[in-house]
């Protein structure tokens, strides 16, 4: 029997087939560093100095509105690394840098991710003034046992002040949480996630721990020091999550994140609606059209040297990728099979130049893993969900 929660509702911001442009922003330090994370996150012991990070910002904003050309923009993400380690200047600057080059419309979607070990209110508010209008908290677990497993600066305390302040400080807010830890059973995290919905106001990002390649948890858990849920256990905690939150209102706009309909990000729609975004920062990506082609952009990752680099050429990109019309449509595949509202079938005909293999889409269909809304569209199960990149792979070739 299928336990799986039933797509209910699509997003309430619908897919216009206008993506929309996101500028994203990486600032790459933390205050120390998770031993799950394998962002581009680094670690300083002498203060950063944040007017020289500024100026380089700014500077490669300016190379980057070269290669996009004119745009609306139509969400700022301030993303890392911890964001909220930036003095609420520097991100007055960076967000006055974002709107002398492109158009930036009042009341578009600003987002900044923030610790809760790094947050108090006079930072808050300063973000606020800056013109930050929704704020993602790390929150990740509510048990300290937990926290201090995950390698986290805050406990459970200072987690649930972060949120009151983001509550009382920002129109919009998030939090996301980390799930599918050792030994966690499925009835756990049911409690717990109940307790994040009842502090939660329309948003919540929730992860399943992965390994990954290069942390420190890859070396324990390849010692056999770490053990996480296998397969079964982690498709129980998955469906109990699909389950919990549709039934309180935010169901699963996305693999991971949940919203009530009218709530998503408009930033993270737009990368999987396979929009345009500039990337800027060490270790940002970006898409920027050219005509009908697209271009992928990457930054050198170590902070200073992409300082220096910036400094002396303008920009710290170290490749710049054209991507022809096949690896466009694998891209949207690989997006918007992510979402709910699934993938639209004739942009990706366009970009691909052929319709899906009938063989390879039957199969997929009869096994439940995917399914079509009218003609238009193809979306992922509930159960296509858990093997998403076995479907895109699938339908990829
Ligand atoms: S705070 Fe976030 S970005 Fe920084 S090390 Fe931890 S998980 Fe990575």
């Amino acid at each position: 029997m299928n336990t799986l929660a039933p797509i209910v509702a699509d997003t309430l911001l619908p897919d216009t087939g206008e993506p929309g442009f996101g500028v994203y922003v990486h600032w790459p330090f933390c205050a120390a560093k998770c031993p799950y994370c394998d962002f581009n996150s680094h670690v300083r012991h002498q203060p950063v100095d944040q007017e020289r990070f500024t100026a380089a910002f700014l500077k490669e904003m300016e190379t980057m509105r070269r290669m996009s050309g004119p745009k609306t923009v139509t969400s700022v993400f301030l993303g890392g690394g911890t964001p909220s380690l930036m003095d609420p200047a520097t991100v007055e600057a960076i967000l006055n840098g974002i709107s002398r080059h492109w158009h930036m419309p009042d009341g578009i979607e600003i987002t900044m991710e923030a610790n809760p070990s790094s947050v108090e209110a006079t930072r808050f508010r300063g973000y606020r003034a800056a013109g930050v209008n929704r704020v993602s908290l790390g929150v990740q677990a509510l048990n300290d046992a937990d926290l201090k497993f995950l390698g986290r600066l805050h406990d459970v305390a200072d987690a649930l002040k972060a949120i009151k302040l983001a509550r009382d400080i920002f129109p919009r807010m998030s939090f996301d949480l980390i799930y599918a830890r050792p030994r966690q059973t499925v009835e756990e995290w049911e409690a717990e996630l109940a307790q994040a919905i009842s502090y939660a106001v329309d948003h919540l990002s929730l992860y399943q721990l992965t390994i990954e390649e290069g942390t420190p948890f890859y070396g324990l858990h390849k010692a056999g020091k770490l053990i996480v849920p296998d397969g079964d256990q982690s498709a129980a905690l998955y469906e109990a999550t699909q389950e919990i939150t549709a039934r309180h209102g935010m169901p699963a706009y996305e693999v991971s994140n949940h919203a009530q309909p009218g709530a998503e990000s408009r930033h993270n729609l737009t990368y999987w609606r396979y929009g345009d975004y500039a990337g800027i920062g060490p270790g940002a990506h970006g898409r920027l059209s050219r005509g009908s082609q697209k271009i992928a952009t990457a930054t050198e990752r170590r902070p200073e040297t992409w300082l220096e680099q910036v400094e002396a050429q303008g920009h710290g990109m170290v490749d710049q990728e054209l991507l022809g019309y096949d690896e466009q449509a694998d891209e949207l595949l690989l997006m918007g099979l992510r979402l709910r509202e699934g993938v639209d079938l004739a942009r990706w005909q366009q970009l691909s130049g052929r319709d899906p293999n009938p063989d390879r889409e039957q199969t997929l269909l009869e096994h439940g893993f995917i399914e079509r809304i009218g003609n238009s569209r193809l979306r992922c199960t509930p159960k296509g969900m858990l093997i998403l990149d076995a479907v895109v792979a699938d339908l990829a070739f």
